[in-house]
């Protein structure tokens, strides 16, 4: 890898994006490995959430919880740890653990029935994870009742959950996916680089279902009402959505924060999980610019548990609010 390929913000295509890989494939591993059972985890049914978005229902299953080591390992890597621990402190939060939550989501349009995300699958059910599919149940959907799989980028806790002991999980569902983001994870050139273990992920599990798959790029449509935009740096083709229904607007925004207090307060601070970490900040910084400015819900993948929350803009980031009732009333 030359030096000005490490700086360079856009490294899409070239071989130096492998180097910078290495912790996504962390990131998919880590809960595999992940041995403790979680006690959190153990409510049954699994932890869902319905609210009302205009005219589609809206169902935020939490796919499993679980600790994650220091935040220090993977939050404000540029940063002294003196310096994360008072931010965490002065937010009520440990500072030697924190709990990473996974929270795929469905969208009952009325005519379609859209799944953004797949969890962690099967792989990780001896650990606590991968309850999707349970949760689904839960609110009264089967998997074939899911009609189009949205996956907003390649990461295994985002596409663990596509395939069930090497069939579809989903079996009568479509599939879309993001152009870039598709053509990175099966490009040859991802071989003998770190990205070669999640790459090994996506050739198993998502190139099979490719036939099936459609391609989308900025501003293209899942269906009506639901419109993507890239948002690049977590992953090199990361798609997030814009969701309108009858004058009610959410945005989901995948990975582009991986925690409401260290990347929302402060979306500078290096995140480990982004493949490119400065165009991850500076999309970061885009994406909750705009969601604050537009005074509209968002809904994070690993945000707390139901995932969906508002941003006021401050100094040096944006201050998370869960939602409560706006959805209600
Ligand atoms: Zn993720």
């Amino acid at each position: 890898m030359t030096k000005s390929g490490i700086g360079r913000r856009t490294l899409i295509g070239t071989a130096g994006l492998g180097v910078l890989a290495a912790p996504a494939i962390i990131h998919a591993q880590a809960f595999a490995q992940e041995k403790k059972p979680l006690a959190i985890d153990r409510v049954v049914p699994p932890d869902i959430h319905k609210f009302k978005l205009g005219g589609f229902q809206v169902l935020v299953v939490k796919d499993g919880a679980r600790p994650s080591g220091a935040p220090g390992e993977t939050f404000g890597l540029n940063q002294p740890p003196e310096t994360l621990a008072t931010l965490l402190s002065r937010n009520f939060l440990p500072t030697d653990q924190f709990v990473n939550s996974f929270a795929p989501t469905l969208i009952d349009t009325g005519s379609d029935v859209i799944l953004f995300d797949t969890g962690l699958g099967k792989a990780a059910r001896a650990q606590g994870g991968g309850r999707l599919i349970e949760g689904l149940a839960a609110a009264g959907y089967m998997p074939e009742d899911i009609s189009i799989i949205v996956i907003t980028h390649m990461h295994g806790d985002h596409i663990g959950g596509i395939m069930e002991d090497g069939k579809p999980a989903f079996p009568k569902a479509r599939y879309v996916t993001g152009q870039a983001e598709y053509d990175f994870w099966t490009d040859a050139a991802r071989a003998g680089t770190p990205a070669e273990g999640n790459q090994k992920a996506v050739l198993a599990n998502v190139k099979p279902l490719a036939d099936k798959m459609t391609f989308l790029k900025e501003g293209g449509e899942v269906v009506s009402g639901i419109t993507a935009m890239l948002a690049p740096g977590h992953t090199p083709g990361m798609l997030i959505f814009n969701i309108e229904s009858q004058g009610k607007r959410l945005v989901l925004t995948a990975d582009t924060a991986n925690h409401y207090v260290l990347s929302l307060q402060r979306p500078d601070w290096e995140v480990r999980f982004d493949m490119d970490k400065a165009q991850g900040a500076a999309t970061r910084k885009k994406v909750f610019d705009m969601i604050a400015t537009d005074k509209v819900a968002f809904l994070g993948y690993h945000m707390p548990f139901p995932a969906v929350g508002f941003v006021e803009k401050q100094e040096a980031g944006y201050r998370f609010v869960p939602k409560s009732y706006q959805f209600d009333i």
